[in-house]
């Protein structure tokens, strides 16, 4: 009898092992999620029955954004900690039959094996954006992570597996150049976009140390004076390849490639020289406003960088101006409110960058350190109709931000202002500055001189 005894304990034991190696091969260890493996099984699996019922499926990509900053600022005992924790929300969020595995890295991959519409996975990908963001507590840290996701839906997006993530990942890769913290579906354009991206990519690294960056200057000018309030430093990318690159096409790129920060460190060491050189040239001081983006406002140490380039060039600070997006102020307020406050306690001053596209709630506004609202140039677009008369819907959007800023105490600016009339409903209106091509298009340093010091007011405003 001790022999049977001795073999059943033997055969349980090799139940164990092979259990144990089954959990090794389709699992992963730090998680306890379905590794690759057993996600291409069960993809496999969901593709055929997909196709024998003529039904859609799903896979999603999730990336954490700049989850290495984690690991390299607190350690990978506190990043594995935020994997766990990422892998539990997902897990937690998904119906049952729904697959999330860990790919690796910090990369999920969602696997639905039947939806009824793209829109399903759509709305599921924004659940599990908004899962993510939560704030994670680990180890007495609060840290704000995000995540960016990619879409590929059978079969339209391809028949197969590996064309499935491709594309998901493709998908994914979108998500992150436009700005992160979002989800993309994916196309067939995409594809060609994702050659462009790469070389794109690899140009932009170098951009900063080959100096393909430059600063072009655009004026504001006072409505009452005529004279020249302020100038805007709006950057600049020529690069031989690819020509000359609007901000708006190649910064969602830098900031998806982590590169914004040093990007915008070069573009206000280089604002605060220029500055710094027309005052030494004797023209009368000006003010120059550099544009900080979102991401850079959370992700940057704003007042060590501020600090840093006012000494490395002896600009003084109340010559310095940051135009902040509406997006800045919906960040953690109490934050927010801290980098401001201690910006202008150094003599910086504040403007609200494109005012009236946002979703900034007037209840913020009122709790924000700030100096100056800058109205959107399409607000400005729309004070007058296509047949040229005044449309009283249009022009009352600049009649009621400009009251808005006054009471505040805050300076109302328009940008975009192309014409004349333009420019005199807005000062009949109270608006304080103007910006735009009416006055002068965004010109070098060395053309900017020529500005200085005359009423620049075109005949018959006022
Ligand atoms: P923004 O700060 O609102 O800058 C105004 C944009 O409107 C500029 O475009 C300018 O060239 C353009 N503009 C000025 N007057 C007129 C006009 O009368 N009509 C029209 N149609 N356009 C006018 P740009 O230089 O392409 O910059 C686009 C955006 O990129 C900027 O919007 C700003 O948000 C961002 N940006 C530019 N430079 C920087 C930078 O150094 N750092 C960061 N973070 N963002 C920057
Ligand atoms: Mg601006
Ligand atoms: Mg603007």
């Amino acid at each position: 009898i001790t022999q049977y005894a001795a073999i059943f304990s033997d055969i349980s034991e090799r139940k164990r092992t092979e259990e144990r190696i089954k959990n090794l091969a389709y699992y992963d260890v730090l998680t306890g999620l379905p590794n690759r493996r057993l996600f291409i099984d069960r993809l496999q699996l969901a593709i055929a029955n997909a196709n024998r019922h003529g039904e859609l499926m799903a896979i999603m990509f999730i990336d954490l954004d700049l989850f290495k900053r984690i690991n390299d600022s607190l350690g990978h005992g506190i990043g594995d900690q935020v994997l766990v924790e990422t892998a539990e929300r997902l897990s937690r969020s998904l119906r049952e039959g729904d697959t999330v595995a860990r790919l690796g890295g910090d990369e999920f991959t969602i696997l639905l094996p039947r939806i009824d519409h793209v829109e399903d996975a759509a709305k599921l990908a924004e659940r599990l954006l908004a899962q993510v963001k939560q704030p994670f507590v680990v180890e007495g840290h609060e840290l704000f992570v995000t995540a960016s996701a990619g879409i590929a839906v059978f079969p339209e997006n391809g028949a197969g597996i590996d064309a499935l993530i491709k594309n998901a990942d493709t998908a994914m890769y979108r998500a992150k150049d436009m700005g992160r913290n979002g989800f993309q579906l994916y196309s067939p354009a995409m594809n060609a976009r994702s050659f462009e991206r790469l070389s794109m990519e690899s140009a932009l690294r170098h951009a900063v140390r080959r100096g393909e960056f430059r600063l072009a200057y655009q004026v504001k000018v006072d409505l009452g004076s005529g004279r020249m309030s302020g100038v805007e430093a709006l950057i600049r990318w020529r690069h031989h390849a690819l020509g000359r690159g609007s901000p708006n096409d190649f910064s969602p790129l830098a900031e998806a490639m982590g590169l914004i920060g040093e990007i915008g460190a070069w573009v206000l060491r280089e604002a605060c020289r220029q500055c710094k050189h027309w005052h030494d040239l004797g023209l009368p001081p000006v003010r120059i406003a550099v544009n900080v983006s979102a991401l850079q406002f959370r992700e940057g140490d704003i007042p060590r960088m501020v600090s840093d380039a006012l000494a490395e060039t002896g600009l003084s600070p109340h010559h310095l101006e940051l135009e902040l997006t509406e997006s800045v102020l919906m960040q953690r307020v109490e934050d927010v409110v801290g980098v401001l406050q201690q910006l202008r306690a150094m003599g910086v001053r504040i403007s609200i960058d494109d005012f009236g596209t946002g979703y900034s709630s007037l209840s913020y506004l009122k709790r924000m350190p700030i100096d100056a609202l800058k109205v959107d140039r399409s607000f400005v677009d729309d004070i007058f109709s296509d047949s040229g008369a005044v449309t009283e819907e249009g022009a009352e959007i600049v009649s009621t931000i400009i009251p808005l800023a006054h009471t505040r105490r805050l300076q109302a600016i328009a940008e975009g202002v192309e014409t004349r009339a333009q420019a005199e409903v807005l000062r009949q209106r109270g608006c304080d500055e103007v910006q735009g091509f009416l006055i002068s298009r965004p010109v070098s340093g060395e053309d900017l001189i020529s500005l200085f010091d005359r009423n620049l007011l075109p005949e018959g405003i006022g």
